[in-house]
């Protein structure tokens, strides 16, 4: 009988509220500009036609209250406050109408960024990997269940550095809905239960620096508290 020669990977998983079970985190996808003013401070107009996206390793999932690394290999590491969607049960060219059946719950994420690479590839026409796929970069709250956001196309979000407030508006600001993005992205990936989806971050993005403290709340999904550690 064969055996794997080297350790394979634990299974990310993520809290669930109010209970000791957890969730094995599959994937994880990331919408991009997906708020207008966001769009704008990066410098475009914002775009219509249709979502886009990239991915972090589900590696990358760090838990609420964790001291994160100032990561390598770069001078410009940012903040994006986001929420999360969690999905929970296969979806697969699912409409916009049944959609949400699919969405075990919701959750705070950061989607770290080394903004320095982002750009610096993005000009060259290069993916984003580098600035994007970071180890440590999607620190992710315990996650609610649907029943407590019923309608994720309001509520507010908003992210404070330590302690002055830097993100601030309200998710139905969203250019693509919870609803669409499910829709849309479900028509290239057969979504399976434990794939989760950072949905695009407000305006506000900006740089971090070691001993930082980033706390962000989203209402009736809840907060995420991360501290910046040294550099490496
Ligand atoms: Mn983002």
């Amino acid at each position: 009988m064969s055996k794997l020669i080297f350790p394979a990977l634990e299974v990310p998983t993520l809290e669930i509220a109010g209970s000791s079970d957890r969730i094995p985190v599959q994937r994880v996808f990331c919408v991009g500009r997906n708020y207008e003013a966001h769009a704008k401070e990066m410098g475009f107009a914002v775009d219509r036609e249709e979502p886009f996206y990239f991915t972090k390793s589900p590696e990358s999932i760090v838990a609420d209250g964790s001291t994160i690394p100032y990561v390598a290999g770069t001078e410009n590491y940012h903040y994006e406050f986001e929420l999360v969607v969690v999905i929970g049960k296969p979806a697969f060219r699912v409409s916009k109408e049944d959609a949400l059946d699919k969405v075990f719950g919701y959750a705070c994420g950061l989607d770290m960024t080394r903004r320095d690479l982002q750009l610096s590839r993005r000009a060259k026409q290069l993916p984003w990997d580098l600035g994007k796929d970071v180890e440590f970069s999607a620190p992710c709250s315990a996650v609610v269940t649907a029943d407590k956001l019923p309608d994720p196309s309001t509520g507010r979000i908003e992210m404070r550095q330590n302690g002055v407030q830097k993100q601030d508006a309200d998710l139905s600001l969203l250019i693509w809905s919870v609803p669409e993005i499910i829709n849309h992205l479900s028509g290239f990936y057969h979504l399976r239960p434990g794939d989760v989806i950072f949905t695009g971050t407000p305006a506000g993005v900006g740089a971090v620096q070691p001993g930082d403290v980033l706390e962000g709340t989203i209402a009736n999904v809840g907060s995420l508290k991360i501290k910046i550690g040294d550099k490496e």
